[in-house]
């Protein structure tokens, strides 16, 4: 599906200088890094000064991290440092030209934010959101400029990432559609368009890849270790898909299953009964020390 272009919306493509982010996790101070990084002013909020120190102490060691490999200089480093700005008011956002919302994955929450931020802004803000699921429609249609609101889904870890896919929600207007585009290509990423569906691409395609192999071991076609050794070596995939998925985080990969289920109404998205259960036993992956894999020794012990 495509959708037409005026030729009225012709873009200035210099007007992206100052860019907000909303919400410093682990999402939110990725972007900002590399915001900073590719010169751009930044402005990074949170609900309170103690997770904005982390955020700051994660981006400076993500940064020494790229000047040990070569990627970026000291003197990068400090003129990006130099040009983020972190507070817990929405009032350093009026003189942005592009706000990124990267708060929880919880419609009331983000629209709570929207509710309080768009009366801050300047009229010609554009605003975009980092959901990995939520519709881009809906969100926008919340705000009161919907024109300007559209989905940027950084990929994590943000820096490392070269991927970023750009949704537009059904009233996404050209201009902010093609800064959004010019910036991403600037800061060295690779833009994808998707259009405004559930999971948009890379987890429309990946989640359910994960899901079939926990059937497969739910089955036992295989173990977890003959599953994720078949897929790393008969596929040349990079990690397994439940060594992945414990990275990812199970509760995470069943929430994303669910989108698809719900939004897509086929039964080819059901959630494994497994992957279920894990969660119910709070076995969440890496983050909790346990999932498929035990994590709690030296090297990951698969657990069936
Ligand atoms: P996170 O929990 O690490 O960070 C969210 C941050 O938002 C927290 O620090 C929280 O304090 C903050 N926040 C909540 N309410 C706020 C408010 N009113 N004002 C300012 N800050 C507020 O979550 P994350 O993993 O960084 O995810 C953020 C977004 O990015 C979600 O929409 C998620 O779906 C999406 N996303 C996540 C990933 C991933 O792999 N984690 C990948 C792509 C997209």
């Amino acid at each position: 599906m495509t959708y037409q272009q005026t030729a009225t919306a012709v873009a200035d493509t210099d007007s992206i200088k100052t860019v907000g982010v909303i919400g410093a996790g682990q999402m939110g101070n990725g972007i900002a890094h590399v915001c900073a990084l590719s010169g751009l002013a930044v402005r990074m909020s949170d609900v309170n000064e103690d997770v904005l120190a982390r955020a700051r102490a994660t981006i400076a060691k993500n940064m020494d991290r790229q000047i040990a490999r070569g990627k970026i200089s000291e003197t990068d480093k400090k003129a990006a440092i130099g040009r983020l700005v972190t507070g817990t008011s929405f009032d350093m956002f009026a003189d942005c030209d592009l706000v990124i919302e990267a708060a929880a994955e919880n419609e009331a929450v983000k629209k709570q934010i929207y509710a309080k931020l768009c009366p801050v802004l300047k009229p010609e803000c554009h605003l975009a959101s980092n959901t990995s699921s939520i519709s881009i429609t809906r969100l926008g249609a919340s705000t009161d400029r919907p024109a300007k609101f559209m989905g940027m889904h950084f990929m994590n870890p943000v820096p490392v990432m070269a991927l970023v896919e750009l949704i537009r929600g059904i009233a996404t207007g050209e201009e902010t559609f093609s800064l959004v585009r010019t910036m991403v290509v600037r800061m060295g990423k690779t833009p994808v368009n998707a259009e405004d569906f559930p999971a948009f691409i890379v987890n429309r395609v990946l989640l359910p890849m994960i899901n079939e192999a926990v059937y497969t071991l739910y089955e036992g076609v295989g173990s977890v270790i003959s599953i994720d050794t078949a897929m790393r070596l008969g596929a040349n995939h990079p990690m397994g898909p439940l060594e992945l998925a414990d990275f990812i985080g199970l509760d995470v990969c069943l929430s994303v299953m669910q989108v698809l289920h719900d939004g897509l109404a086929d039964t080819k998205y059901r959630p494994c009964p497994l992957l279920v259960k894990y969660v119910e036993a709070g076995w969440l992956g890496r983050k909790t020390g346990r999932g498929f894999y035990d994590y709690s020794g030296e090297k990951p012990v698969p657990t069936r």
